[in-house]
């Protein structure tokens, strides 16, 4: 599949003309025609790409760029009828990663097209971090234990997470402070042993064995002895 392409364009003859040339290059290919439907699609959908029309009812394109842009990196080519310094300039300070002027060869627009998808960062793997018999999907939130899913609360797999960014290297209570509940946390120390100690009770059954261990006076590590 080339990609996923949405058309934030309020002229049908235009966005119907891009549609059905892009269906023809392989594109997958969803329209919105005004700038509130196309944000919201543009935020809910999986798009490689967007185009988006500057002039445009609702939101105008620089408006909806400007939001998305709080929330997503999907390329977006600008799409203008007015040839003005003023819309380049402010599109491209908005994170804009092209623009093109009406009216515009289709070959263009393609080869645009293609360039910015060239640009588009390859997808990171998920990372999944492993020690022994535990895996963690930080991506999903989820940990299993010898292939059996362990359920964590929000801070416990924060704390889990530390242990296996630093897997054998033994942690302060206060780096778990530190990194897991902010370094403005002010409280006991002592909060980190009571997580650890659900969190040890949790793997501990799972797991079949111990992998977190107290180091006295210092603190705790994950180790596979
Ligand atoms: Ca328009």
């Amino acid at each position: 599949m080339a990609g996923r392409i949405l058309i934030v364009e309020d002229e049908a003859a235009i966005a119907r003309f891009v549609e059905l040339e892009l269906r023809h290059e392989g594109y997958q290919v969803d329209k919105a025609e005004d700038g509130r439907a196309g944000l919201e699609q543009a935020m809910a959908g999986q798009y490689d790409l967007v185009l988006l029309d500057i002039m445009l009812p609702g939101l105008s394109g620089l408006e909806v760029l400007r939001r998305l842009r709080r929330e997503k990196d999907t390329p977006v080519i600008l799409l203008t009828a007015r040839d003005t310094v003023m819309d380049k300039v402010s599109g491209l300070d908005m994170g804009a990663d092209d623009y093109i002027t009406k009216p515009f060869a289709i070959e263009e627009l393609l080869a645009r097209i293609r360039t910015a998808l060239r640009k588009r960062p390859a997808k990171a793997p998920e990372p999944v971090l492993t020690l022994g018999p535990i895996a963690m999907d930080t991506a999903r939130r989820q940990v299993r234990c010898n292939g059996q899913a362990v359920e964590l609360t929000t801070r416990e797999f924060d704390v889990l997470r530390l242990f296996l960014e630093n897997p054998e290297i033994v942690l302060s209570r206060e780096t778990f402070l530190s990194r897991v509940w902010g370094y403005d946390y002010v409280g006991e120390t002592n909060v980190v042993d009571v997580y650890i100690r659900y969190l040890r009770g949790k793997l501990d059954a799972a797991c079949g064995k111990s992998l977190i261990h107290t180091v006295r006076g210092v603190g705790y590590v994950l180790r596979e002895d």
